[in-house]
């Protein structure tokens, strides 16, 4: 079968986002290492041509939604990789949250070889994967960010142009340095509330009208009980991994130093996401830092 588009990871948020390509009637073929992911999105209206090679070569749009930047690199590079297999004018687009040097040099490699590529990684959670609101930070050529735009449009609300090759991540890494501090003080501040007696659906209703306000307090909040679809509420089931957020505050880390800039906050949120995985936390949602303060029973 041709397809439209050949969809590469179909994790918690490459699934959705693959699904709602297949509802606005695009001709998808979903790939992803796990089994039961591939049967989820052929359960849901996609399409999965066992060699993906074969999808590879015939594709008009290509999309990457993996977890790290040696996942992209190993997809795209090699003898069987996308740059390889991929035919002239296929458009490439790497959602994934990876470093901003490796977008650039996966990026450099596809503009050599003829292709328009952009890196979009994404922000709005599981929760705006299924609802199709995602935010979308494109780096990459005018041009590339044009004939993007139409596939963001399906699976996102806000879509900004951030600039060159790479952009796309900067602006991602930020964003999720100050997500991932963010979600240690929300933590911080409902644990203390609770110690003083106070019901955490109260402390955070008044705190989300308060100067306090935020996204892991409004729309994420870690106390399980207080939102309903929060991965809280789930047993931190589903989400964004401890293991994905530790990854992003190593990439601000590793950017922070090599352009001399200081992120103490950032550097201190990266070692207590590291001892909340090593405590066996790594696979579950990254609001589960709300355990680390529990107080001693
Ligand atoms: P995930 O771990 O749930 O999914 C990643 C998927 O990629 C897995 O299903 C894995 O099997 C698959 N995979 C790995 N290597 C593969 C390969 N070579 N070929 C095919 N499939 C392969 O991760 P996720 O939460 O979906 O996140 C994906 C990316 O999006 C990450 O970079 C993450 O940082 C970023 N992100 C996640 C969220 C979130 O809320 N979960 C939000 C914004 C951005």
């Amino acid at each position: 079968m041709n397809s439209d588009v050949v969809f590469i990871g179909l994790g918690n948020m490459g699934l959705p986002m693959a699904l709602n390509l297949v509802r606005a009637g695009m001709r998808v073929s979903g790939h992803d290492l796990v089994p039961t992911s591939v049967e989820k999105f052929i359960a849901g209206g996609g399409n999965n041509n066992p060699d993906l090679v074969s999808a590879i070569k015939v594709a008009k749009t290509i999309i990457t939604m993996l977890p790290a930047s040696r996942h992209v690199e190993s997809a795209y590079f090699g003898d069987n990789g996308i740059l390889a297999q991929a035919k002239p004018g296929t458009l490439l687009i790497d959602c994934s949250t990876i470093a901003p040097d490796s977008a650039r040099k996966v990026a450099a490699a596809a503009s050599e070889k003829g292709f328009t590529m952009v890196d979009a990684p994404v922000s709005g959670g599981t929760g705006g994967a299924v609802a199709g609101t995602l935010t979308f930070m494109v780096g990459g050529s005018e041009d590339g960010f044009n004939v993007a735009k139409p596939m963001f449009e399906i699976m996102g609300k806000a879509i900004f142009h951030a600039g060159e090759s790479g952009a796309g991540q900067t602006v991602k890494m930020c964003n999720n340095m100050l997500l991932g501090i963010l979600m240690i003080g929300t933590s911080e501040a409902i644990r203390l509330g609770m110690a003083n007696g106070m019901d955490p659906n109260v402390l955070s209703e008044v705190m989300s009208k308060s100067s306090g306000r935020n996204w892991a307090l409004e729309v994420y909040n870690p106390c399980p009980g207080v939102m309903e679809n929060a991965p809280a509420s789930k047993e931190y089931s589903g989400g964004f991994g401890v293991d994905l957020m530790l990854k992003d505050l190593g990439l601000a880390t590793e950017n922070a130093l090599s352009t001399s800039s200081s992120i103490p906050l950032g550097s201190l949120a990266r070692n207590l996401y590291d001892i909340h995985s090593k405590s066996g936390a790594g696979g579950l949602d990254f609001s589960s830092i709300f355990n680390m303060f529990a107080k001693a029973q």
